[in-house]
């Protein structure tokens, strides 16, 4: 997963083909399938409140990263479907319904994955209920996908350790062909918290044996997993968190090694 530029901004460059091609290469080189690539829209991004200078920006915002995701052959972009911001559930799910629509009239083969929220504040997306509830509004339903984040699912109430239980319920809700992405984390919080505060794997409240359920779930196979874990000593941690993960055994000294 990357972002077309920070996320905490709508600062963007050109898209240079040459540097596209010459990722694309290196990913051919190391076995790594573009179709497992996702993007990820930046956070200022907020769909569901409609106050219209807000809103018109997001809209056009949201059409620009969908064609820079198609300059760069990358098929999925995962997107927070917004916060009300007082609006109510009900108004929050209608705007973000519309533009949606709008923003995937402008895309060829990008699909915009809804991300599972933990429900910070007023987050719509903190059930499979309103995640459905969106996508039956979409027009150009082979376009819209959910992606999974075990955090989240953990602070907005789905527990994690009964995880067959989380996703039959989301396939009878949502239906698990719209399943393209997880976002694999542990969680500071927890359960039904509401909070959304990242933790490495198995440091958290869900714990490494839960996660690793996820990771190998013989339903999930063809999903691809992406760590979103947090920084230790201002250091990537994901390297030794995949190897433990491969290895399927914790490493509780994850923390001093990198440190
Ligand atoms: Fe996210
Ligand atoms: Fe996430
Ligand atoms: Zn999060």
């Amino acid at each position: 997963m990357f972002y077309t530029g920070a996320p905490q901004n709508t600062k963007r460059y050109k898209i240079n083909s040459d540097l596209t091609n010459l990722a694309i290469s290196k990913m051919q080189e190391e076995g790594i399938d573009l179709n497992n690539i996702i993007v990820h829209a930046p956070y200022i991004i907020n769909l569901a409140n409609s106050d219209p200078s807000k809103y018109d920006f997001s809209i056009r915002f949201l059409i620009e990263e969908v064609k820079r995701c198609e300059e760069m052959g990358i098929k999925y972009m995962v997107l927070h479907p917004g916060s009300h911001v007082g609006l109510g559930v009900d108004e929050g799910i209608n705007n973000i319904i519309y533009a949606l629509n709008v923003v995937l009239k402008e895309s060829k083969n990008v699909t915009i994955l809804l991300e599972t929220m933990a429900g910070k504040g007023t987050e719509i997306g903190r059930n499979f209920q309103e995640l459905k509830s969106i996508i039956a509004g979409i027009d150009k339903k082979e376009l819209i996908g959910v992606c999974m984040d075990t955090c989240h699912l953990n602070d907005s109430g789905y527990d994690i350790s009964n995880f067959d239980k989380v996703l039959d319920d989301f396939d009878s809700v949502i239906g698990l062909k719209y399943l393209k992405c997880i976002h694999v984390n542990d969680s500071k919080n927890p359960l039904g918290s509401g909070k959304d505060r990242h933790e490495n794997i198995g440091y958290g409240t869900i714990g490494f044996e839960n996660l690793l359920k996820v990771l190998y779930h013989e339903k999930l196979e063809n999903i691809p997993k992406i760590l979103e874990t947090p920084y230790i000593s201002d250091k990537a941690p994901y390297k030794e968190e995949i190897a433990m993960i491969r290895n399927k055994k914790f490493n509780e000294n994850l923390k001093e090694i990198i440190d």
